[in-house]
């Protein structure tokens, strides 16, 4: 079986202990690639998950400014976003996107320092990693203003087929975590049932969110498989056809022009 987690920030402190362990997990657990998300604290940090992706060959970067940290960027951070974005284990630009839950930055700002990634998205031909909260209605406007052409995903999902109808209609993705597992997401189920079997991808967002029977704890790729075995329950498949579909899911969204 071949799962992908497109989601995680392996950079994160709480992995300093035993990253390495961590890592070895996923592998037996049968993951063949994850996606180190190196949001950071944007400059100089955006190679947090370049670091991660030169040690192991499974592992792809990708590079941008989290909307948390979005009124926090310095001067002359987009070209050097653009310098990382080159790398040749970068993937992906992201996360980035919007978030009104916690307005850790202006929203205001957010909107900036997202379209002009959007934009460079767009020039740099990568694909987009979006995280929304509480902001869905702008967050689809931006993309529909730019519309990267490389596509992208919504990280974390939680919308429900309404939402889900959006991102297809943008040609995006699915990011499928834990949540799903939460007692309370049925509109989100709901989307997962409905959803192509093309638009979807696994994900963690380790340390975040860890799916039931870990939820509470501290979230880690190989968690991804319990989310796999609920989205295959859902969709009544076997979970070996969702794993080797998300799987070429995420190669085609973000290998396609890797060398
Ligand atoms: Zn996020
Ligand atoms: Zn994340």
């Amino acid at each position: 079986m071949r799962i992908v987690d497109s989601h995680c920030h392996l950079d994160d402190p709480r992995f300093d202990e035993d990253r390495q362990a961590v890592l070895d997990r996923a592998w037996a657990a049968g993951l063949v690639s994850l996606l180190a998300i190196g949001t950071g604290e944007g400059p100089p940090d955006f190679a947090a998950g370049i670091r991660l992706a030169e040690a192991d060959r499974r592992i792809y970067a990708s590079v941008g400014v989290h909307p948390h940290h979005a009124g926090r960027v310095a001067e002359g951070w987009a070209n050097a976003l653009r310098a990382c974005s080159r790398h040749p284990r970068v993937v992906a630009l992201g996360e980035m996107g919007l978030d009104y839950h916690y307005n850790f930055s202006p929203p205001e700002a957010q909107r900036e320092v997202f379209l002009r990634q959007l934009e460079l998205a767009a020039e740099e031909h990568k694909p987009v990693v979006i995280h929304t909260r509480e902001a869905w209605a702008d967050t689809i406007a931006l993309l529909q203003q730019v519309r990267p052409p490389a596509g992208g995903v919504f990280h974390c999902f939680s919308g429900g087929p309404a939402e889900a109808e959006d991102a297809w209609e943008l040609g995006f993705y699915l990011g499928l975590g834990g949540v799903i597992t939460f007692p309370k997401a049925h509109a989100l189920r709901e989307a997962a049932r409905l959803a192509p079997l093309d638009r979807l991808l696994l994900e963690t967002d380790a340390p975040y969110l860890a799916p039931v029977p870990h939820r509470g704890k501290r979230n880690e790729p190989a968690f991804a498989a319990d989310t796999l075995r609920r989205v295959a329950e859902e969709r009544q498949m076997p979970v070996e056809t969702l794993a080797e579909a998300t799987t070429a899911n995420f190669e085609r969204l973000c290998l396609r022009y890797t060398r």
